[in-house]
C-alpha cells in the first residue's frame, strides 16, 4: 500500500514518509492509494481475537512490506496495555469503553501506537514532537511519548486555559516531555508551532515532527478497536448482525477510522456522526453543503470543532456521491441540555454512568434503533466521566470519585517552562535541548 493526497497532487509515498511527515506537500492529508479487504481467514480470526492481537493483523495488513507482524503485535501490545472493554448496557445496545489508558480518553490510543511507530521507524536520530494543545491532546501525546527512548516531547499550552488535570498530565512528567505554558492563548500556541514546521533554518537542525490527530500513525490505530465488534457478533449467535455504531465526533479521526474498518471488513450496518451543536458535518449529510465555522463551548469540549480536519479524509473516500457518504452515516447533533439530561435518566434508569460525549454517542444511536427494531447498537464512551466531573457530578447528583491514575497525577510535583508568545523564544527553547529520555 502506498500513501496518497486527499487533494490528489502529491507523489505517493511509503508509509514511513507519510508517519513522519504529518501533511502533504500539497496541504491535504495522507490516505491509503485503496482499500483491499483483509482476507477472510484474517478476519475470521479476528472474530476470537483480542485487541493486541487485532491490531498486529490490521496494521500488518494495513503497512504491507513496512513493518512484520513479528515486530508490529508486541509495539501494538506495549502501547494498548489497557482494557477495552464492550459493555453491555440494555439489551440492544454495548457501550465500546475506550477512556481505560493513562489520561483517561480515547486519544491515549492513537497517541500510544504512534509513539511506538516513530521510535520503530527511526535510525536513532533524536527527534522533537512539537505539539500545540488546547488540553486533551497535548496530554495524551506527552503521557503517550514519556520515556520513548530517542524522543522529546515539547507541549506548548496557554497559561491558565487548561484543567488542574490536563496541566498535572503534561506537567507533572519531567524526563524527555517539556511542557512550555505559554502566554498567550492557544491560537498562539499553534501559530508558533505552525511557525517551527515551516522554519527550514530549524529543520536542517532539529529533526521536528507533528503529533496532531491528522497524523497516520494516530488514525490507524484508531481502525484496531472497530474489529472488537466482530468479536461481539460472533458470540452472539442466532442474532443478526445488523449493528450500527455510534461516533462522538469533533475532528472525526475516529469515525473515519471506523469507516475504513469497515472497508476492510467490518461487518457495520451504518454509522452515526453524533455532534454537539458544532454539527457543520450532520448539515453537510442535510443539505450538501459544507460550511465550516468557528466553533461554541459546549460541555462536550473535545468535540467543539467548527471546521473538522478529517472531514477532507471522508470526502475523499466518497468523491462526490453524497448519496453513498448518507447510506453509510447518519449525522445528528444535540444541544447541552438535551445531553446532561440524559446523562441523568440513563444514570437512573440504567445504572450506567456516561460522560458527555458518550452521552452524545448514545443518544445518537436512539432514533435509529426505535426505527429498526431488530437492530443493535454500539457507542463509543470516548471520556471516563471522571474527567468531566464538573458536568457528570450535578447531573446525577452524586459525586464522581478519581480514578488512581488522575489522583496520581494531581498529587505529583509539576513543572512547566514559562514563554511569552514570541518565535525567537520558541527557537532559542527548542534548540537549547531538553534532556533525553531515560534508557
Ligand atoms: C477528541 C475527542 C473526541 C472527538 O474525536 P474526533 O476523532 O476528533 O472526532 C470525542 N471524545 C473525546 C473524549 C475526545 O477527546
Amino acid at each position: 500500500m502506498t500513501w496518497v493526497s486527499t487533494r490528489g497532487s502529491s507523489p505517493a509515498v511509503p508509509f514511513i514518509d507519510a508517519l513522519f511527515g504529518g501533511t502533504t506537500p500539497d496541504g491535504g492529508l495522507y490516505f491509503p492509494d485503496r482499500f483491499e479487504p483483509l482476507p477472510p481467514a484474517s478476519l475470521e480470526e479476528i472474530r476470537r481475537a483480542d485487541l493486541g492481537r487485532i491490531g498486529a493483523i490490521v496494521g500488518t495488513h494495513l503497512l504491507k512490506g513496512e513493518i512484520t507482524e513479528d515486530a508490529l503485535e508486541p509495539l501494538v501490545r506495549d502501547a494498548l496495555d489497557f482494557p477495552v472493554p464492550l459493555v453491555q448496557v440494555t439489551d440492544r445496545v454495548w457501550a465500546l469503553e475506550l477512556f481505560h489508558g493513562p489520561t483517561l480518553a480515547f486519544k491515549d490510543v492513537g497517541a500510544r501506537v504512534q509513539a511506538r511507530l516513530l521510535h520503530h521507524f527511526t535510525d536513532g536520530t533524536p527527534l522533537t514532537i512539537l505539539v500545540a494543545t488546547s488540553g486533551d491532546t497535548g496530554s495524551a501525546v506527552a503521557q503517550a511519548f514519556h520515556g520513548v527512548p530517542d524522543t522529546r516531547v515539547v507541549v506548548l499550552y496557554p497559561e491558565g486555559q487548561v484543567t488542574d488535570v490536563q496541566e498535572a498530565q503534561m506537567a507533572s512528567l519531567g524526563d524527555n516531555i517539556t511542557a512550555v505554558c505559554v502566554s498567550g492563548t492557544f491560537d498562539d500556541c499553534q501559530h508558533l508551532v505552525k511557525q517551527a514546521f515551516a522554519d527550514h533554518e530549524l529543520r536542517q537542525h532539529v529533526w521536528l515532527t507533528p503529533a496532531n490527530s491528522i497524523n497516520l500513525g494516530r488514525l490507524l490505530p484508531q481502525t484496531f478497536y472497530y474489529f472488537l465488534i466482530a468479536g461481539l457478533q460472533s458470540r452472539l449467535p442466532g442474532l443478526d448482525r445488523r449493528f450500527i455504531v455510534s461516533v462522538p465526533s469533533g475532528n472525526f479521526g475516529n469515525l473515519t477510522a471506523g469507516l475504513i474498518a469497515r472497508r476492510l471488513g467490518l461487518e457495520v450496518e451504518r454509522f452515526v456522526a453524533a455532534t454537539n451543536v458544532n454539527d457543520v458535518v450532520p448539515e453537510f449529510l442535510r443539505t450538501g453543503r459544507y460550511e465550516p465555522r468557528p466553533s461554541v463551548r459546549t460541555v462536550a469540549n473535545a468535540m467543539d470543532v467548527g471546521a473538522p480536519s478529517n472531514f477532507e479524509r471522508m470526502r475523499a473516500m466518497y468523491g462526490d456521491d453524497l448519496d453513498g457518504m448518507r447510506r453509510d452515516v447518519a449525522g445528528i447533533a444535540f444541544d447541552d441540555a438535551r445531553v446532561v439530561a440524559e446523562i441523568r435518566d440513563v444514570y437512573r434508569r440504567h445504572g450506567y454512568l456516561l460522560d458527555p460525549h458518550g452521552a452524545i454517542a448514545w443518544l445518537g444511536l436512539q432514533p435509529l434503533l426505535e426505527a429498526d427494531r431488530s437492530a443493535r447498537g454500539v457507542f463509543l464512551a470516548t471520556a471516563h466521566p471522571a474527567k468531566f466531573r464538573e458536568v457528570v457530578e450535578p447531573a446525577i447528583g452524586r459525586r464522581v470519585p478519581l480514578p488512581p491514575a488522575l489522583a496520581d497525577a494531581i498529587a505529583r510535583p509539576r513543572s512547566s517552562v514559562p514563554l511569552a508568545a514570541s518565535y525567537p523564544a520558541l527557537v532559542d527553547l527548542i534548540r537549547a535541548g531538553v534532556p533525553a529520555a531515560r534508557a
